[in-house]
């Protein structure tokens, strides 16, 4: 079974979707981990943001590989090219970087591929901005979660403070979010939009167990 979560930064997918594979025993992809993976090693190898081409290249030639501690199907970091980039893809200029790499056709064209590669043969929950209108259009549950913006910068700050990296300065993360979601929404390639049949969950005033109850009843209702 495929679980498609798609929605606006900091609206709860990571934590949720991790949440839910683990209730479920299911494996877990966060596809952004990817796009800020190819972003960095673009931005180590000096490869030009608006050079489509080689981006294209970067993405369909080097490796993405999850780490995964034994018997935990939730990976604990991400590597690309043999580089550790579990913390180094969190930063700010990263989070910069990403939105001209993951509007690259050809980057996600190659990224796409890889994804559905991994949840081949797996039940999995996969979070992004466009599981369910173009990577699994044909998920067998599609959600997409949404916040207030405020809300979700305050869940990113205090979630960047525990983590020990990442911008923490709330004004800061709100004005990057409404950078991104508007980039992510506009984009002429997998804007980030409902899916159709998607089921809309606003988590703005609801706690995280209350997010993966709502999921994992609709799972119950779909099996
Ligand atoms: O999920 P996260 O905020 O880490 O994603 C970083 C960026 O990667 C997003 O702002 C978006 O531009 C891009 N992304 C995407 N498609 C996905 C996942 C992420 O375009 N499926």
């Amino acid at each position: 079974m495929i679980i498609a979560i798609d929605g606006p930064a900091g609206s709860g997918k990571s934590t949720v979707a991790r949440e839910v594979a683990k209730i479920l025993g299911f494996h877990y992809l966060d596809t952004g981990a990817m796009y800020r993976a190819v972003s960095w090693l673009a931005l180590e190898r000096g490869i030009a943001l608006d050079d489509a081409e080689a981006l294209g290249d970067l993405a369909a030639s080097e490796r993405i590989e999850f780490a995964h501690e034994e018997g935990n199907p939730i990976a604990t970091g991400v590597s690309i090219a043999g580089n550790d980039v579990t913390d180094a893809i969190r930063t700010p200029e990263i989070d910069k970087a990403v939105t001209p790499v993951s509007a690259t056709p050809s980057v996600r064209e190659a990224l796409v591929e890889q994804q559905r590669a991994i949840a081949a043969s797996d039940d999995i929950v996969m979070e992004g901005r466009d599981i369910g209108t173009v990577v699994f259009p044909d998920a067998e549950v599609k959600i997409f979660l949404t916040a207030d913006a405020d809300e979700r910068a305050r869940r990113r700050s205090n979630q960047n403070l525990t983590q020990g990296y990442g911008e923490t300065d709330t004004e800061a993360i709100l004005a990057d979010l409404k950078r991104r979601d508007e980039a992510d929404s506009t984009r002429a390639v997998a804007p980030l939009k409902p899916a159709p049949g998607a089921v809309e969950v606003d988590t703005t005033s609801l706690s995280i167990e209350q997010v993966c109850k709502c999921i994992t009843d609709i799972v119950d209702s779909v099996r």
